[in-house]
């Protein structure tokens, strides 16, 4: 036991696991034992148990021999499992809540939203799966017939963010379930707990063993072990461009099909027809979720000229009424960032556009609660090639620049490598057109700073990635057609 009080104080206690689950075991660790802190207090919460490569592929072995049977129940069987999955999801959302909030940080609310967005993905998938149709394909010649059939592709791996560690996970696993394929899920570090809890809600909903594995380790040794073993056929990650690479480099060795959402670099552009208001809440929106620890963040926000003095104004003085604290008071909208490192780097990126000239409207440093905390920041002035503009600042900082024109507006916000999401406000209809066409990102938000749900493919282009997942695409990758020809008709 511990030797402090327990923080999680979880209805369910069953639901907070320390060891890796596979073959529908809690296995003990063979690797070095993982130490997870509260990022809010810096106090310890925990221990996970670790897997060495060789355990890793024991548990790719593990998957592989569950193929058969999964594969070999009907969709609709396997809907029942999932659908129980999502409603034990919903049921226990407030202690997964809070076991988010203790690992990650985000405010509780937040938390519990994305709980339920998570859910919505394994219900959405569940559906999606009975529907899986391949083709009757009108054949060339008379004596022939021609049928498209549609197979799971095999065990899949998945590597999973701490900044989302219940909706990524799901959003991965459950097309790949709905498919007939087991999964292999190595989730982020720094949020093991929120894993483990849905490896105990799919067990309790009848998931067989095997199907859905959660294994921790070093992380690059894990990585290999996946792309090592012949039996996984698909890898979908989120995470950093850096890593990102890594994967898709290694993904070669097997020839394994590769989904890949990686970092963002968000415009957000108030034109000067917007509807004003709407527009100051979007932004805030869109930029200070999860303290701005978002892959679809707004990273740079554009105003037109002759808005952008009277919308600075107005954004800064909401930015600065924003709350800082432990995501566990009720009151807090931002919450600590994940770890040291992020600190740094926000720091480096500030220190560096204000050595170029930049002006600091609000924020600018660490916030005076100390630990993780850092004051929600607006910076104007800036120069387009600062690394603040340029990289993905995954923090509650933002700048602001003013544009002329539409063309520039659209020149600016395409300058980047990335290309997930975007935003605008607008409420010139052709201007909704032109824009929504004009960008090159994955997904654009017009007047609205809400651009995900199961119903909608998610995913990015350039640097961004490729591959979606939501909406009925996102059970393609975990397919694969299978055509037969059959002839003497
Ligand atoms: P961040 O820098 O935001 O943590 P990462 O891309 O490093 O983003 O992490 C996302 C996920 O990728 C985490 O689960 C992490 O453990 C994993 N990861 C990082 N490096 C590797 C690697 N070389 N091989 C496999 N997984 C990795």
């Amino acid at each position: 036991m511990p030797a402090f009080d327990d923080p999680f104080a979880l209805q369910d206690t069953q639901l907070l696991r320390h060891r890796p689950f596979v073959n529908g075991q809690w296995v003990a660790g063979d690797g070095l034992t993982l130490a997870v802190n509260n990022p809010a207090t810096g106090m310890p919460l925990g221990e996970a148990d670790t897997l060495s490569p060789a355990s890793i592929n024991t548990a790719i072995d593990a998957a592989q021999a569950a193929l058969p049977g999964w594969k070999a129940m009907t969709a609709r069987e396997r809907s029942v499992r999932m659908e129980r999955w999502h409603d034990l999801i919903l049921e226990h959302a407030d202690d997964l809540a809070r076991i988010m909030t203790l690992e990650q940080g985000k405010p509780l609310a937040e938390a519990r939203g994305e709980i339920l967005y998570g859910a919505s993905f394994a219900k959405w998938f569940a559906e999606e799966g009975r529907r899986a149709y391949g083709d009757i394909i009108p054949p060339p010649q008379r004596n022939r017939r021609l049928l498209a059939m549609r197979e799971p592709i095999g065990v899949c791996a998945a590597i999973t963010p701490w900044n989302f560690p219940n909706a990524m996970i799901v959003r991965k696993t459950a097309p790949a379930l709905a498919a007939g394929c087991p999964v292999i899920l190595k989730p982020a570090e720094s949020t093991p707990f929120s894993a483990l809890a849905l490896a105990e809600l799919a067990q309790r909903a009848g998931i067989p063993p095997g199907v859905f594995n959660v294994v921790l380790g070093n992380p690059p040794d894990v990585g290999k072990a996946f792309a090592a073993h012949p039996a996984v056929r698909k890898l979908s990650f989120t995470g950093s461009t850096r890593t990102g690479r890594i994967l898709l480099a290694q993904a070669a060795e097997q020839i394994q099909k590769v989904t890949l959402e990686l970092g963002g670099n968000a415009p957000f552009i108030v034109f000067e027809d917007a509807d004003f208001d709407a527009a100051v809440d979007g932004a805030i929106a869109a930029k200070f979720r999860n303290a701005g620890q978002v892959c679809v963040a707004v990273n740079r926000i554009l105003v037109h000229e002759n808005l952008f003095s009277r919308f600075t104004e107005r954004f800064t003085a909401r930015v600065a009424a924003l709350k800082v604290g432990n995501g566990l008071d009720p009151d807090t909208d931002i919450g600590p960032l994940i770890n040291a490192a992020a600190i740094e780097r926000i720091t480096a990126l500030l220190a560096e556009a204000k050595a170029g000239g930049a002006k600091i409207h609000t924020g600018g440093q660490a916030h005076k609660l100390g630990g993780l905390y850092f004051e929600p920041t607006v910076v104007t002035q800036i120069k387009p090639q600062s690394r603040l503009w340029r990289e993905e600042i995954f923090g509650p900082v933002v700048a602001i620049l003013p544009f002329r024109d539409e063309a520039e507006a659209l020149r600016l916000a395409n300058d980047t490598e990335y290309g997930l999401a975007s935003y605008f406000y607008s409420r010139d209809l052709g201007r909704l057109f032109r824009v929504s066409e004009g960008l090159q990102f994955g997904m654009v938000g017009v007047n609205t700073p809400v651009i995900s749900g199961d119903c909608a493919p998610f995913g990015g282009i350039k640097a961004s990635g490729f591959g979606r997942e939501g909406s009925s695409h996102g059970i393609e990758d975990y397919l694969e057609y299978k055509t037969v020809w059959i002839g003497g008709i």
